[in-house]
């Protein structure tokens, strides 16, 4: 088998954790493969000495796609130049965050490649020289194992269930000077509006509090801020999609079926139901925590830990145990 590509997304400078993930992930898959892993970095040119920590992941070799109109994802361009890298290397996987770039990324290498996408993956092995893909199906009920033998084969990771792990790679940087034609590209970004900066996002965070119509109005997302607070800096927000057609919350914090699909290590539900396409989206957590006052709400079956009560009594007081020395 020839080697592992993975595709490392940026962010205003900086490497996303689930970019990271990606990495880590080629490198343990290359290794079982008893091949190399490599990265390909599309960006701004600020990002080139972030980009250079992708050796402590285990990648070889580092393509660099640099210039200051990748600064945002141009969707062409960048499968232009994924799909001249994935050729030219040969590469047999390609490994791709499962965010909405990565997502959009993976659908339009597949078309161009004329492969198929193995979406969502929590998990990858070798079997018998071919490769075998575990993902989620029907809102996460069961696990369908998927195998592919196609070269390349395209995949999409699910956001937090493959580890970051630090390994050594040659870490040798390879350049790439893009001869790029702006007149070229159908589409022009016009203007970009980031979330929060304050909090990570809700597919990146490793402590996800998701909050939901049980919650009464939007102005009681200050009892779960001041939660994700004392949870520390890896804590970022979620709803469900209640929320966020009342207008609550906005659409980038929704989890579920048709919002973001999340495996944080812990995940606290409150307020929210827990029908079944809000478990699509984070039924694969580490530990979950629900708090409702009712006790037979379909969040407790999925719970790890269920506080039947009042979210607008027990919220604080976790707050306040997590606050005091001892919570700490
Ligand atoms: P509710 O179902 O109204 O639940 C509110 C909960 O709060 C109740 O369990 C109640 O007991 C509890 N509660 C009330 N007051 C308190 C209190 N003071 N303290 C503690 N608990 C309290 N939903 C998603 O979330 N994500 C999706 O991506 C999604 N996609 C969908 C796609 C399709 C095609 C469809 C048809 C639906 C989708 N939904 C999705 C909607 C989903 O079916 C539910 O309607 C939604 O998840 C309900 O949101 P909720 O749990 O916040 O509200």
């Amino acid at each position: 088998m020839a080697g592992v590509l993975a595709l490392v997304e940026t962010k205003e400078g900086s490497l996303r954790s689930s970019g990271i993930e990606a990495m880590s992930a080629a490198t343990v898959l290359a290794e079982r493969m008893g091949t190399g892993a490599d990265a390909l970095v599309v960006g701004p040119p600020e990002i080139d000495a972030a980009a250079g920590a992708l050796s402590g992941y285990g990648a070889g070799t580092i393509h660099l796609a640099l210039d200051p109109a990748l600064a945002g994802y141009r969707p062409e361009v960048f499968a232009e130049i994924a799909v001249q890298v994935i050729r030219e290397g040969e590469y047999d996987v390609v490994l791709l965050a499962g965010t909405g770039l990565g997502r959009d990324l993976a659908g339009r290498l597949g078309a161009l490649l004329d492969v198929p996408v193995a979406e969502d993956a929590t998990a990858i092995s070798v079997m018998d020289g071919r490769l075998r893909i575990e993902r989620p199906v029907f809102a996460g009920k069961a696990l369908a194992t998927v195998e592919v033998d196609v070269s390349p084969t395209l995949v999409t990771l699910r956001p937090g269930a493959f580890p970051v792990q630090q390994s050594e790679g040659a870490g040798t940087l390879a350049r790439r000077s893009l001869a790029l034609d702006p007149g070229r590209w159908p589409t022009e970004t016009i203007s970009r509006e980031s979330g929060s900066a304050e909090v990570p996002d809700v597919s990146e965070a490793s402590i996800v509090v998701s909050g939901g119509r049980g919650l009464r109005d939007p102005e009681s997302w200050r009892l779960l801020e001041e939660l994700c607070a004392e949870l520390g800096p890896e804590a970022g927000l979620g709803a469900s999609r209640a929320v966020v057609d009342a207008g609550w919350r906005p659409h980038s914090e929704q989890v579920g079926q048709t919002g973001k699909t999340v495996a944080p290590r812990l995940y606290f539900a409150i307020g929210i139901s827990g029908a079944v396409q809000h478990l699509a989206g984070m039924r694969t957590a580490g530990t979950i925590v629900a708090i409702n006052r009712d006790r037979d709400a379909p969040i407790f079956r999925v719970a790890d830990y269920g506080i039947v009560g009042d979210a607008f009594e027990v919220v604080p007081r976790l707050t306040e145990e997590l606050r005091s020395p001892q919570g700490r």
